[in-house]
């Protein structure tokens, strides 16, 4: 489909391009969000980032005087760096959550802060994990019961428990919500902190995931002594730090949108090679069918979330707009991987990346990995909540 891409942006695309194709690192390609399987692999991500950040392909939004493109900025150039990478197979960078704290620090932080930890998050060097969700506290994190209380020396003690925490086994820093306020609504007691990760009292333990690999942790936080100077913005003004710091990361969907087209056009593929019934199941109308629905959806995705960032540059953005585009991404990778595994028959359970399985394994790293879409940055049903309430105006 044509979205009307200027010139100009057609040529940046074309420089992206040749950028993705020529400085990929050779990291092997896994479905989603992954950590770094080893020390090795973690060296060539941080060292990923830095080259990204130094070309201005990300941090671009980010004020001049912290390395910001300015003026040259725009959202649509961040949305077509997010899909040429997608295209490219590149990995993301070391960076999801130094991303969130550098809008967290650039809005609401200090200026020590920033001279502090910007420099280490665009060299790559400084790994942050999210330490938001609690056993208990997920999609209402705002109940969210770790507890940051002023110590006799000064500074706070934290104490509590964080859960699904990506890259916690490698991060630096933690990027902590914690209550601050037992007496507030619950909202308006959180605050917002950078924790050392080597600091006394934190315990990382790895999750082991479906997919085989541990990408996530459990972290128990024990009378872990935390500066005043690691809190970020005002005492209790957490919520609006964390919300205002997770809104400026709304291009993400358009590169999922391209992977999942290159994945209904592996899905294709897939369907030529798979013989069924003494024929290519491609030749099968009802195969046919699921296909069509598979990339009709993807073509409607794209479609919204093409219309999604003019509303973004116009500043008319509606609540329920990002659900919506979240939503589909999540619901048609899950959808997609199920129908690869269903073609590729019992080959599709197979998992390793040996040349004889079928395309390498990848449909069941897919599939295993798909459903922790529809989980992570907000639950498929959470999503049917705000479009239902916010969009359709729906009682609660
Ligand atoms: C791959 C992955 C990476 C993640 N990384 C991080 C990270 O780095 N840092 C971090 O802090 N967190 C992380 N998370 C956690 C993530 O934010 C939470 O899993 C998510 O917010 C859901 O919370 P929960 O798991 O507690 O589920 P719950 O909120 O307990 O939900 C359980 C079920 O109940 C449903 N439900 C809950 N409330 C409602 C409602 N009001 N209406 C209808 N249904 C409802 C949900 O949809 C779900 O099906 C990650 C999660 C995943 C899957």
């Amino acid at each position: 489909m044509d979205y009307g891409l200027t010139p100009e942006l057609e040529q940046f695309r074309k420089e992206v391009r040749e950028f993705v194709e020529t400085h990929t690192p050779d990291v092997p390609v896994k479905a989603g969000v992954r950590s770094a399987d080893d020390a090795e692999e973690l060296a060539a991500l941080k060292e990923w980032t830095r080259t990204l950040f130094e070309a201005g392909y990300i941090g671009a939004d980010w004020p001049e005087r912290y390395g910001g493109a300015g003026a040259a900025h725009s959202p649509e150039k961040d949305v077509v760096v997010g899909e040429e990478l997608a295209r490219g197979r590149a990995p993301a960078a070391v960076q999801g959550a130094g991303l969130l704290v550098a809008h967290a620090l650039i809005d609401f932080g200090t200026e020590e802060q920033r001279e502090k930890y910007l420099p280490g998050i665009r060299s790559g060097e400084l790994v942050f994990c999210q330490l938001f969700s609690e056993p208990g506290s997920g999609s209402d994190l705002a109940s969210l019961r770790t507890k940051a209380v002023p110590a006799d020396g000064g500074g706070f003690t934290v104490t509590g428990q964080k859960v699904w925490t990506t890259n916690g086994h490698w991060a630096d820093y933690g990027y902590l919500l914690a209550r601050t306020n037992p007496e507030a609504p619950k909202h308006r007691g959180i605050s917002a902190f950078l924790v050392d990760m080597r600091a006394p009292g934190v315990d990382v333990r790895p999750l082991r995931e479906m997919t085989g690999t541990s990408d996530f942790n459990e972290i128990f936080l024990d009378d872990v002594p935390v500066g005043h100077d690691s809190l970020i913005g005002d005492l209790d003004n957490g919520w609006l730090i964390a919300n205002s710091s997770l809104a400026h990361e709304r291009s993400a969907v358009a590169s999922a949108a391209v992977r999942l087209r290159q994945d209904v056009d592996a899905l294709k593929d897939l369907a030529r090679r798979t013989i069924r019934h003494g024929r290519p199941a491609i030749e099968d109308g009802a195969v046919q069918e699921r296909i069509g629905e598979l990339q009709a959806s993807v073509e409607a995705l794209s479609a919204l979330v093409y219309a999604n960032i003019g509303r973004w540059s116009r500043s008319a953005e509606r609540p329920h707009d990002a659900a919506m585009a979240k939503l589909m991404f999540s619901e048609i990778g899950v959808e997609t991987a199920r129908f690869a595994l269903e073609l590729a028959g019992e080959d599709g359970i197979l998992v390793e990346g040996d040349p004889a399985v079928v395309d390498r394994g990848r449909w069941q790293d897919e599939f295993l990995y798909a459903r922790a879409y529809t989980i992570a940055g907000g639950t498929s049903e959470i999503m049917r909540n705000m479009i239902a309430e916010r969009g359709l105006g729906l009682p609660r």
